[in-house]
């Protein structure tokens, strides 16, 4: 174990080639930004947010979708609470609501099951947005929809896998030379889910915990295997190589790997799940989403989530976009990084 202080000195004193570091996990974003964990690095050191936060990489025609079920007469949508404030083409769930859309908030999907049990003439349809952390939920919902015998019930799906976004990002755009591996995800798959990557991208991957040292453990770990195809877990107490088998057996009974399209990229092959065809009933019409307009024209989320700029260096950002003037999912979401690159005034 290498003393703290130790790499905090060789993280700010690195003067190797320069390096670009991109975490992809939400949680690391804002833990990162509260930390201060750029001030710590040497200007050789870039940190980069990548696409971690599930509302942000939701596109534009599913909170469209979402907008148009709510407004239809039986139909109830049910959602976290930073969804409700997304604008899609031209308004939020929010603004849907004050015209009469029904929408209900919750805080887990659970609470659905209440919702369609306490009010049979109406359908219920969670907005399922996440990545292989959440959907075992969505499955362990609907395995006690089926229990209950809950027949109102849907889901409109827009779920995500990591780990063609990742490819995508190291091989389209480039530029990139390591990972902060998504801690919550990894917990679920286990961090052999990073090992085919890591090889095939020539890349290093560290799991990391969520604390400021462990964070800054993962940066010095990437930067002592720059150039080698390696994944190294640095959370032990929380993930092992093989994960949540359960969790992974139970998402696996109800979903099943299709195309799935992302803000700012478009459709990525195999990067989503979906409801399997036996479990079609359970299905909101989640079929088909590809388009990407954004409300804003000089938004720039989608270079933001891909990490091909910082969320600094948009035009709107802290002018016209602030988290009292969101112009754009990243600027929404608890999760997205624009919020914390301005709550947290980080610069890199
Ligand atoms: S600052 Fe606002 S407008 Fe700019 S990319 Fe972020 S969310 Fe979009």
């Amino acid at each position: 174990m290498i003393p703290l202080n130790e790499i905090k000195t060789f993280l700010k004193e690195y003067s190797g080639p320069p390096l670009r570091l991109m975490e992809v996990c939400g949680t690391h974003t804002a833990q990162i930004s509260r930390c201060g964990i750029p001030g710590m690095l040497s200007s050789a050191i870039q940190l980069i947010s990548g696409p971690g936060c599930p509302v942000c990489v939701t596109v534009t025609d599913y909170i469209d979708r979402l907008i148009r079920l709510s407004l239809q007469p039986d139909t109830v949508v049910v959602t976290f609470g930073d969804m409700l404030r997304v604008t899609g083409t031209d308004q939020s769930l929010n603004d849907a609501k004050a015209q009469g859309g029904q929408v209900r908030m919750v805080y887990s999907p659970l609470d659905t099951l209440n919702l369609a049990r306490q009010n049979p003439d109406k359908t219920f349809v969670f907005a399922a947005v996440g990545f292989e952390t959440t959907t075992p939920v969505y499955a362990m919902l609907l395995k006690e929809a089926l229990r209950m015998d809950i027949r109102n019930l849907r889901l409109l799906t827009s779920l995500k896998t990591m780990p063609g976004v990742i490819e995508w990002i190291a091989q389209k755009q480039g530029g990139i030379d390591g990972f902060i591996a998504p801690g919550h995800v990894s917990v679920v798959t286990g961090s052999r889910l990073f090992e085919p990557l890591a090889e095939k991208l020539k890349l290093p991957f560290a799991v990391a915990g969520f604390q400021g040292e462990e964070i800054l453990t993962a940066i010095y770990a990437l930067v002592k295997m720059r150039g080698r195809g390696k994944v190294l877990n640095l959370y032990p107490s929380a993930v092992t190589r093989e994960g949540n088998l359960e969790a992974q057996e139970a998402a696996a009974e109800f979903f099943t790997p299709c195309d799935s399209a992302w803000r700012g990229i478009g459709v990525i092959p195999g990067s989503g799940m979906r409801l399997k065809e036996k479990y079609a009933a359970f299905d909101a019409g989640s079929e088909g989403l590809d388009s990407d307009h954004v409300h804003n024209p000089l938004c720039r989320c989608a270079q933001v989530l891909t990490g091909a700029i910082r969320p600094c260096d948009c035009p709107l950002f802290g002018r016209v976009c602030t988290p009292a003037s969101q112009q754009g999912a990243c600027m929404v979401s608890s999760e997205g990084s624009c919020y914390h690159y301005y709550i947290n005034r980080r610069k890199n």
